[in-house]
């Protein structure tokens, strides 16, 4: 299981822009896996948001976000899928993407890739610092970042 570890250098490493990489059919699987999740658990505003990630030996877990009453104890979708990697598989995370149901106002269409939040950065860079994520591009189509150039200066204990 990889040990949390992380950069000293303000960048981690990584020069910014980076060039998106292209989804490959592998990832194409990991958005499907993240939206048969959602599409079959959601639950407005307790269930909104699904995860997907592919170990670096190919297995792929899921988790869902859970809502909460007291809305700052909702748990993103992210670290619900990481527990399950790291219960069920070896802990690591190649590449990662989450996904969200779409809202009423929205209209009818599959869930769309979200960014992670602030947060998911924050904590997957922890396990995962090497880790691929699958976001939503520039032109539309979700593309590959890798998580270091998502979280440039991240704080340091
Ligand atoms: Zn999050």
């Amino acid at each position: 299981m990889p040990t949390p570890t992380r950069r000293s250098d303000g960048l981690n490493g990584i020069s910014l822009p980076f060039p998106d990489l292209e989804l490959d059919a592998e990832d194409e699987a990991l958005v499907a896996a993240a939206r048969a999740v959602i599409e079959a658990h959601h639950r407005p505003f307790w269930h909104t948001v699904a995860a997907a990630i592919r170990s670096t030996d190919g297995r792929v877990w899921t988790g869902v976000h859970l809502g909460a009453t007291v809305g700052r104890l909702a748990v993103c979708a992210e670290p619900i899928a990481l527990g399950r990697a790291i219960l069920e598989g070896d802990g690591s995370m190649a590449v990662g993407v989450a996904v969200r149901h779409r809202k009423p106002e929205e209209g009818p269409g599959r869930p769309d890739v979200v960014s992670p939040c602030g947060a998911c950065r924050d904590l997957l860079l922890d396990y995962a610092p090497d880790a691929l994520v699958i976001v939503p591009g520039p032109a539309g189509a979700p593309v590959k970042r890798p998580l270091r150039a998502m979280l440039p200066l991240p704080y340091r204990r």
